[in-house]
C-alpha cells in the first residue's frame, strides 16, 4: 500500500496490442502497436508502474482459455523484458456481457479492484484506452481518461473523436500510447519544476 505510488492503467487490445474484430485469442495473435511497448517502458523508466485493465470477454464466450491468455502475457512481458519495461499485473474480466458481472467495463469494478490492490487514490491515476466503454469507466472509477486513437478509432477524424468523447469530462486525446507517455512526463516535468519555482532556495539540477 503506497498512496503514492505512481500508477498508470492501461486498456490491452488497441491500446498496447492490435486489436481484431475476431478477438486476440492466442499469443501469435497477440502483436504489439508499434512503438507501444517502447512507450511503457519509457513509462516505467520515469518511475510509473503500469498495469493492464482489460476486457477478456472471448474467456466467457469460450473462444480461448486461461492457458492462452497466459501465454498473450507471457509473450507481452517477455518482450518488455527487452526493453527494460514490465507491466506489474494484468487485471481482466473474463465475463460475457450476459453474465452480469460488475467488472466489464465501461462499468468500474476492474479499476477500482486495482485502487483497492495498490492502495492508491485513483483521482491520480491516469486510465488509458481505445473506446469509449474505457473512458465511461475510468470516469466511473475516478480515474483520469485519456484516449488514444490507435485502435477501435484509428483514423477517425477530429470531429468523429469530439463527438465520441463529448460526454467524457476532462478527457484528453492522444494519438497513440508514445504521445500519451511524452504528454504525461512533460507535463509531471512541467509540475515539479513550478513547484521548483515556489520554493526559493530549493534549487536543483537536472
Ligand atoms: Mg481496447
Ligand atoms: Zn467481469
Amino acid at each position: 500500500m503506497n498512496p503514492n505510488l505512481k500508477l498508470v492503467i492501461l486498456d490491452r487490445d488497441g491500446t498496447i496490442n492490435e486489436d481484431h474484430d475476431y478477438y486476440v485469442k492466442s499469443a501469435d495473435e497477440w502483436v504489439p502497436l508499434p512503438g507501444a511497448l517502447e512507450a511503457i517502458a519509457r513509462l516505467n523508466h520515469a518511475g510509473w508502474h503500469t498495469v493492464v485493465a482489460s476486457n477478456q470477454s472471448g474467456i466467457g464466450r469460450g473462444l480461448f482459455d486461461m492457458a492462452s491468455l497466459n501465454a498473450m502475457h507471457a509473450k507481452m512481458n517477455r518482450l518488455l523484458l527487452q526493453l527494460g519495461g514490465r507491466i506489474d499485473a494484468v487485471f481482466f474480466c473474463p465475463h460475457a456481457p450476459d453474465e452480469g458481472c460488475d467488472c466489464r467495463k465501461p462499468l468500474p469494478g476492474l479499476l477500482q479492484q486495482i485502487g483497492e490492490r495498490y492502495g492508491v487514490d485513483l483521482a491520480q491515476v491516469p486510465m488509458v484506452g481505445d473506446s469509449l466503454r474505457d473512458m465511461q469507466a475510468a470516469v466511473a472509477a475516478g480515474c483520469q481518461p485519456h484516449f488514444v486513437a490507435s485502435g477501435k478509432h484509428r483514423g477517425d477524424d477530429v470531429l468523429a473523436v469530439a463527438r465520441l468523447l463529448e460526454g467524457v469530462p476532462g478527457v484528453r486525446v492522444h494519438a497513440d500510447l508514445a504521445a500519451f507517455a511524452e504528454a504525461l512526463i512533460q507535463s509531471e516535468r512541467a509540475a515539479r519544476s513550478a513547484a521548483g519555482r515556489s520554493q526559493p532556495g530549493s534549487g536543483h539540477l537536472e
